[in-house]
């Protein structure tokens, strides 16, 4: 079984609540929501960070915009949305599987801080 957490949340073996799926991509609702709207975006495959993808695959990295895109309209956030994918440890990236965080709901403010 994989260590990486969001790989066994693709494979099934820990729970989660889906909201999108396609042939490569997995989307499911963040466990410590940030705003009403927080779900997260993430490749089956596993890539450790938007670098990483961005190399490996950009294909792929553009199928998890799409999807992310698709989840922002299925949720109903027609006033606007923000895509924040946190990439190393200045990021404030916790977990090393590639994800696109899609938050909306109520109105973001800016600079997250
Ligand atoms: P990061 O900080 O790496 O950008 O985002 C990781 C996100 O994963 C956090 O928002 C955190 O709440 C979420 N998360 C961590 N563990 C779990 C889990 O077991 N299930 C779900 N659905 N989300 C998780
Ligand atoms: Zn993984």
């Amino acid at each position: 079984m994989s260590d990486c957490l969001f790989c066994r949340i693709v494979a099934g073996d820990v729970p989660s609540t889906r909201v999108h799926e396609t042939e490569r991509t997995f989307a499911f609702r963040d466990v410590t929501p940030q705003s009403p709207t927080h779900v997260l975006v993430v490749p089956k495959a596993h890539h450790a960070d938007v670098g990483a993808l961005s190399d490996a695959d950009p294909a792929l990295l553009a199928d998890v915009l799409a999807a992310a895109v698709a989840v922002a309209r299925s949720e109903g956030l027609d006033g606007g949305f923000r895509l924040v994918a946190n990439t190393g440890a200045d990021g404030g990236q916790t977990v090393s599987h590639v994800h696109v965080h899609v938050l909306g709901g109520r109105g973001m403010t800016w600079p997250p801080g």
